[in-house]
């Protein structure tokens, strides 16, 4: 089969593979649709190291081609979506339910071998299946959508709250519309890029801010009558952005830091934990939720194929990492076809 591996930072190549081997609890999914995400591109770039030769990518979907031995759920020509990690099963964090801060976890295109191929090879667990009424391009990116549920999960906002989400990449997208589903009476985008704002627009949100126009501050605060929102939802991951949260959230609110830091923040406002109240809550990853991301992947509620911006071949795995890597205007959320 042909699959992207890296061999060392924005060295990419596509090769010829051997198919991998399934053993007793495993499945071999064969790719249909396979998102480039931030984590694949810090990998890419060599901030998160892998062993040379790992093939990338773990936000995908596809059918199940062959199936292990000890598999009882699932069976050839299934529909499904993987999720990208796996924990132990057996350590203190395992058996809490913790499986994210396992050590011993294991993650698709870092650890294990990735999506980025014709197929690839999991254990049944992390296998859902997805309705016919979805395509596999919405059920890519299921590993977004199960993080913001788990996310959301924490902060469990109510239609007596307003929000706001900070960063409108493919994330922060997807965060705004679930809070749009999940009861705030008022939904504002913050943003940089004007194209991306307009879809935040056009996909709910009642107050698009450009952050780099004016006082982005001082509009989220006059459209609340001086107050701030509820619940800020931060996926932009910047030192700025985290900041910016912190500004519009009102006194007694709460910041979802949903974005992914790879480093300290400097100047961050600790005062504000004590001299607003803000909660400042983390989450990681959706385990659990993604039995959820299936049913509301097949609600049809969520609207995931305006955020894919490029469909590439395999082939065009390479290319696509650049677009990604080079931050071009119009490039959102791209994704491989394998099978093409
Ligand atoms: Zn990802
Ligand atoms: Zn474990």
């Amino acid at each position: 089969m042909k699959a992207a591996r890296l061999y060392g930072p924005r060295d990419l190549r596509i090769e010829e593979v051997p198919v991998p081997e399934v053993a007793g609890d495993q499945v071999l999914v064969q790719m249909h649709s396979v998102g480039i995400c931030g984590t694949d591109l810090l990998v890419y770039r060599g901030d998160l190291q892998v062993r040379p030769g790992t093939i990338l990518g773990h936000e995908c979907a596809g059918v199940v081609a062959t199936t292990g031995l000890d598999v009882r759920r699932h069976r050839h020509g299934d529909r499904v979506f993987v999720e990208a990690s796996w924990g132990c099963g057996d350590c203190a964090y395992c058996r809490r339910g913790l499986i994210l801060h396992c050590a011993q976890k294991a993650a698709l295109g870092r650890t294990a071998d990735g999506a980025f191929a014709e197929y690839v090879v999991v254990p049944e667990r992390v296998v859902h299946s997805i309705a016919e009424n979805v395509s596999f391009d919405d059920a890519q990116a299921s590993s977004t959508i199960g993080s913001a549920i788990r996310a959301l999960g924490h902060v469990r906002p109510t239609i007596a709250d307003t929000a706001a989400v900070v960063g409108s990449g493919h994330a922060g997208l997807i965060l705004m519309q679930l809070l749009r589903l999940s009861g705030p009476q008022w939904v504002a985008m913050v943003g940089t890029r004007e194209k991306r704002l307009e879809l935040a627009m056009e996909l709910g949100a009642d107050l698009v801010v450009d952050a780099r126009a004016g006082n982005p501050v001082e509009k989220i605060l006059q459209a609340t009558g001086g107050l701030g929102v509820d619940l800020v939802g931060e996926a932009a991951a910047t030192g700025s952005s985290l900041d910016l949260s912190m500004q519009i959230a009102t006194c007694g609110g709460t910041v979802l830091v949903f974005g992914i830091y790879e480093h300290s923040v400097e100047g961050f406002r600790a005062p504000d934990l004590y001299g607003k109240e803000i909660r400042l809550i983390g989450s990681k990853g959706g385990f659990g939720a993604f039995g959820a991301t299936s049913q509301l992947l097949s609600c049809g509620v969520l609207k995931i194929e305006p955020l894919i911006s490029h469909i590439l071949p395999l082939e065009g795995v390479v290319e696509g990492f650049r677009l990604m890597d080079e931050k071009a205007p119009d490039a959102l959320r791209i994704v491989i076809h394998p099978g093409q």
